[in-house]
């Protein structure tokens, strides 16, 4: 193995104890939550040694980074997810590589992504994006819908050709009343999911958790965790 496979392999095998710890600990099984990793900043040779040691969920969070980055691993099988804010003029580059597009906010973009996806002849998995910390009516500033508007997405997307609803997704507040708080956070995230999924079974998915708050995540009954550095490595700072 190469020095960085090793060094994958090794904090692969880290999280893989962490994720079951923790489902352990909630008396869940290890097959309800899903690892993605997220390789954003990370070069696509790493996307290919993550798949030579078993991964086939990954994430990215910028277009620009990531349509080549699919684009050179075309041939492995492998699930992407959009993970970013996006701007409607990306969607068509996006739904090119993307299965899943974790960051529905807006009633534009779930017009656009339909667009993009009828025109690709593909049905594209949406998550909504939720902010906690948001005001009612208003997007976090991280991306997000509050949780007051997440029923008036939900039913765009179902109405959306090309896109199905498959769940929802958060990123834990830094500021407002959930801030530090992440089990309260992800807790909220399972109530709004538990009101979805009484309309919606299908859409069943619940992302939540990153490095520092995958075990939050899983305690409070998270499907997908959503892992960066831990796998990866300190990201360098972005410009
Ligand atoms: C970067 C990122 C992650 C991973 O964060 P780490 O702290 O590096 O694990 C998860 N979710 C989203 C939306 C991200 O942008």
């Amino acid at each position: 193995m190469t020095d960085r496979k090793s060094e994958l392999a090794a904090n692969l095998a880290a999280v893989e104890e962490r994720i079951a710890a923790a489902c352990a600990a909630a008396g869940r099984p290890r097959e309800e939550v899903t690892l993605i990793v997220v390789t954003k900043t990370y070069p696509a040779s790493d996307v290919r040694l993550l798949h030579e040691l078993g991964v086939r969920h990954v994430a990215e969070n910028r277009d620009q980074d990531a349509a080549p980055k699919a684009a050179a691993c075309a041939d492995l099988d492998l699930t992407w997810h959009f993970v970013g804010q996006l701007q409607t003029n990306k969607v068509r580059s996006v739904v090119g590589y993307a299965d899943v597009v974790q960051s529905v906010d807006r009633l534009k973009l779930v017009s656009s992504l339909s667009a993009a996806a009828e025109k690709e002849g593909r049905e594209l998995g949406c998550l909504i994006q939720v902010a906690l910390d948001a005001e009612s009516g208003e997007r976090g500033d991280r991306g997000g819908v509050a949780p007051d508007g997440v029923e008036e997405l939900a039913a765009a997307v179902d109405a959306a050709p090309g896109l199905r609803l498959a769940g929802l997704m958060t990123v834990a507040p830094l500021a407002g009343e959930y801030a530090g708080r992440q089990r309260a956070a992800f807790d909220r995230l399972m109530d709004l999911s538990t009101v979805l999924r009484a309309t919606r079974p299908a859409a069943n998915m619940v992302s939540a958790g990153m490095s520092a708050d995958l075990e939050e995540a899983v305690a409070a009954g998270a499907t997908h965790v959503r892992v960066g550095t831990a796998v990866l490595g300190v990201r360098p700072k972005l410009g």
